[in-house]
């Protein structure tokens, strides 16, 4: 469906709740930008700086104060009335000062009092805690040239991924990952932005010859795909080995006589385009039958304080860590391969790291000791 029908289709392109605080009533993207739009003052999304002076002059006038008011006004409600140290010497901001009385300092005081407990002073997840924030800090370098700046009145849309359904333990539970695309991505960019270990296995049975585990991996494999947004499948179609596997759903639905359901190309498909329920879950769909969640939480109109540099998207502004799965045997190294019928094996499954797998299961000399079969094995904190 193209998207001039679309926005014909619907009646409002204001965002309504349909179930309150939970999700809206489908409305299309590109419609409600240009409502905005309409009803706003260029100024209003402008990235230019507002003039200062122009600013205050308004503001006078408007509250209808006086010149030595605003004079006031200003120096009280400045930045710097609120420092306690002077410009030049900032304080330490890793000594909380005694006896806190701010429940913040507070919690603090005790976090730094139980991490000094600890034998280990810093683990891994601290040390890259604040990665992603650094991330979206320095994103925010303003983009120089015309080309790749974001053009005003452009919209955001927050995007949460969520786990496969495979992974009971975290499903439907918290994002896998948070994206902040713009309205001129299309589907296709989304599904190239998302990362899922499903995409990295490699099938098949290797204990006779683990040096001959293929490197192309399922991606290269199977590359079809498609996102389900309001009835409508959005298949990707841009290689030749592309499939249509929407088609099963679709002429099931018409045999059961279900609503129809449409479909289009997610290369195609700009977000812009889409016509949705913001906070409603919809699917993504690859690798044949892994199926995530995908909700957009937000759509909104840039600001001058967005990251505007066109390149740096799709930006990530969260990702999930996961507990990396550990080889049996050193307990170090993550898991890269499982084998099962292994004699060698405390369990059945068994992971093992590449090490220990080839010095537990081969000779010198790499002739297969024993009966088992071994499977290359992707941890699903693989992108941690
Ligand atoms: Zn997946
Ligand atoms: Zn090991």
């Amino acid at each position: 469906m193209a998207a001039s029908d679309l926005s014909a289709a619907s009646k409002t392109n204001i965002p309504e709740y349909e179930i309150a605080d939970v999700n809206s009533k489908p409305f299309h993207i590109g419609s409600f930008r240009n409502e905005w739009l309409n009803r706003l003052d260029p100024n209003s999304y402008s990235y230019a700086n507002v003039d200062e002076e122009a600013f205050e002059d308004n503001f006078v006038k408007e509250m209808g104060i006086s010149a030595d008011t605003m004079t006031e006004l200003k120096s009280t409600c400045s930045i710097d009335s609120l420092r306690c140290h002077p410009v030049d010497q900032p304080p330490d901001t890793e000594v909380v000062p005694p006896d806190p009385t701010l429940k913040t300092l507070i919690q603090r005081k005790e976090r730094q009092d139980y991490r000094s407990s600890l034998k280990i002073s810093k683990n891994r997840h601290d040390l890259y805690a604040d990665e992603l924030d650094r991330v979206t800090v320095t994103d925010q370098v303003k983009a120089e040239a015309a080309d790749t700046i974001v053009p005003e009145g452009e919209v955001i849309l927050s995007i949460n991924v969520y786990y496969p359904a495979t992974f009971d333990k975290f499903n439907y539970v918290r994002p896998h990952m948070t994206l902040l695309m713009l309205g001129c991505h299309t589907l296709a960019e989304l599904r190239d932005a998302i990362c899922c270990v499903s995409d990295l296995q490699v099938f098949g049975e290797f204990s006779s010859n683990p040096d001959m585990v293929p490197d192309f991996i399922s991606k290269d494999h199977y590359k079809s795909a498609f996102f389900f947004f309001e009835g409508v499948f959005y298949n990707d179609m841009r290689f030749p080995e592309c499939q249509d596997i929407s088609m099963t759903t679709i002429e099931w639905a018409k045999a059961c006589n279900a609503p129809p359901y449409s479909k289009a190309k997610m290369e195609d498909t700009r977000l812009v385009d889409l016509k949705i329920k913001v906070g409603y879950p919809y699917l993504y769909c690859h690798q044949g039958d892994c199926e995530h969640l995908v909700i957009i939480t937000d759509i909104r109109l840039t600001h001058k304080n967005d990251c505007l540099n066109k390149t740096l998207y799709p930006v990530l502004t969260h990702k999930d860590r996961l507990m990396t799965q550990k080889c049996a045997v050193c307990h170090l190294y993550i898991g890269r391969w499982f084998t099962t019928n292994d004699n060698f094996a405390p369990s059945d499954p068994c992971l093992f790291c590449n090490k220990c797998f080839r010095m537990l299961h081969y000779d010198t000399k790499g002739n297969k000791l024993g009966d088992f079969q071994a499977y290359p094995y992707v941890d699903p904190g693989a992108f941690n």
